[in-house]
């Protein structure tokens, strides 16, 4: 029996998605197969969109609006990257922009942040040029930076790529530190699993 052509397109096009296999793809298809038409096209429209309306700050990589004056400075960057009250000295290096939104709402840094383009992960094809290793060395080249602070996550590909820009950055002379991890605040240790309490007993610090 033939199968539809178009949807098979579709099926295809969705496995670019991170974690879209052939089988989640094809469910997703039938699923907008069976939805109204409008919610599909609506989908549609904001797919588009994020192609010719959104793009990346040239700096440190998080996404404007390019209608939204309030988000962009006038040479078309990111309105935090050219605030000049801000430490130069200290770049924060995150593997997603809404990283960057949560540690600047949450804690008092006030240095520059670096959006990685997510992380090494040698087995989907990921290697330092996908992440966009050549734009934070182009960054750390320009000086001035004497403290890089590591947020990317504790998953394998995480760990991966905090070790490999803290390799990177020891022709620059500029001090590495990483987040710490461990212990939430209000949490019970007898509900944590065995890696999270070994990460923050060895990571303890001097009171
Ligand atoms: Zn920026």
């Amino acid at each position: 029996m033939k199968q539809s052509k178009i949807l098979n397109e579709l099926v295809e096009a969705l496995t670019i998605l991170p974690g879209i296999g052939k089988k989640s793809a094809q469910r997703m298809a039938y699923k907008l197969m069976r939805s109204n038409n409008d919610k599909t096209l609506n989908l549609s429209e904001k797919l588009a969109n994020i192609t010719t309306q959104v793009q990346s700050c040239s700096i440190c990589g998080i996404y404007l609006d390019l209608s939204d004056a309030a988000m962009q400075s006038e040479t078309g960057d990111c309105k935090l990257c050219i605030e000049e009250n801000r430490d130069v000295t200290k770049i924060c290096v995150t593997e997603s922009p809404a990283d960057v939104y949560t540690i600047d709402a949450s804690t008092n840094y006030k240095g520059y942040y670096f959006v990685l383009d997510g992380n090494l992960s040698p087995l989907d094809g990921r290697g330092p040029v996908e992440i966009g290793i050549k734009r934070l060395e182009d960054r750390l080249e320009k000086g001035n930076i004497e403290e890089l602070i590591l947020a990317t996550s504790t998953t394998i590909e995480g760990e991966a790529t905090s070790h490999y820009v803290q390799q990177l950055t020891h022709k620059y002379n500029i001090k590495v530190s990483r987040i710490a991890f461990g212990i939430p605040l209000n949490g019970e240790l007898g509900f944590l699993d065995s890696d999270t309490i070994s990460h923050a007993f060895n990571e303890r610090k001097l009171l």
